[in-house]
């Protein structure tokens, strides 16, 4: 049994007197894909922040390897290097085609060889089924294109793990679809992901866990068939219910 590469012990965070996360543990080992569920405002995003940094929180760890989240003197950049993030909003730069978006921060952060990069990249843009999309500008592409330019972009950082926050809420229903294909090729290979998502078939067929969150809790958690098909807690059963 190797070390998780996430491990999350009592997390809690607070935004003002919201308490948005009250003490939450769990771990992702490598190579698993981990989906999080729950209703909206639940601290699902909060806890993808605060494995990435984008937030501090006030009690309890997070481990990403040995790396420490909670330490004041903590690399943002090394640990981001490490721990790719994909949001529902994808935010490529409008001026650079799909190829440049996606080679952009390893040569501008890390200072990589451009020719490397570029033959990465260009990799990176076939195994997201883009091959041919290269020389697009985003506003080309249509809004499920650009999600997969925004996890090629990712992936060209070579991290160790991929953060999903509801990266196909924003897409238009057929577009849906070709993203979660992505992300399934990803989790075949064997890349680690913690996702959080909506799509509770797109969760029950690749996850290998599931973590259902509710104010800020982890109400209950299990493989995908028994969470979905036998949930344990009328929480879970009711938010089920609405979903399904
Ligand atoms: P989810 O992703 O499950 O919808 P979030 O983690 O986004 O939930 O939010 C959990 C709670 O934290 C919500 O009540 C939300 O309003 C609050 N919250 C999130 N981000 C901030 C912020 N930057 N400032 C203040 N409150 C926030
Ligand atoms: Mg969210």
């Amino acid at each position: 049994m190797t070390a998780p590469l996430i491990r999350i012990e009592g997390l809690r965070k607070r935004f003002g007197a919201n308490e948005v996360l009250k003490g939450v543990s769990f771990e992702v080992a490598r190579g698993e894909a981990i989906c999080i569920i729950g209703p909206s405002g639940s601290g699902k995003s909060t806890i993808l922040r605060c494995i990435n940094a984008l937030v501090p929180f006030e009690a309890g760890s997070i481990h990403v390897g040995e790396t420490d989240v909670g330490d004041p003197r903590l690399d943002k950049i090394a640990l981001r290097r490490r721990v790719g993030m994909v949001f529902q909003q994808y935010n490529l730069f409008p001026h650079r085609t799909a190829l440049q978006n996606v080679m952009m921060a390893p040569i501008q952060v890390l200072k990589q060889d451009r020719r490397e990069v570029e033959a990465r990249a260009r990799a990176l843009m076939a195994k997201v089924r883009l091959e041919g999309k290269e020389d697009a500008y985003p506003g080309e592409l249509s809004g499920g294109q650009q999600q997969r330019v925004a996890i090629a972009r990712s992936l060209c950082m070579q991290p160790e793990v991929m953060l999903f926050d509801e990266v196909t809420a924003a897409l238009d229903p057929e577009t849906v679809k070709e993203v979660l294909v992505t992300i399934r090729d990803l989790v075949e290979e064997g890349m680690t992901c913690l996702l959080v998502t909506h799509e509770m078939a797109f969760a029950r067929d690749v996850a290998d866990h599931v973590y259902f969150t509710d104010s800020g809790v982890i109400v209950e958690h299990g493989a995908p068939d028994a969470l979905f098909t036998a949930p344990r807690h009328e929480r879970t059963r009711a938010f089920l219910e609405r979903v399904l």
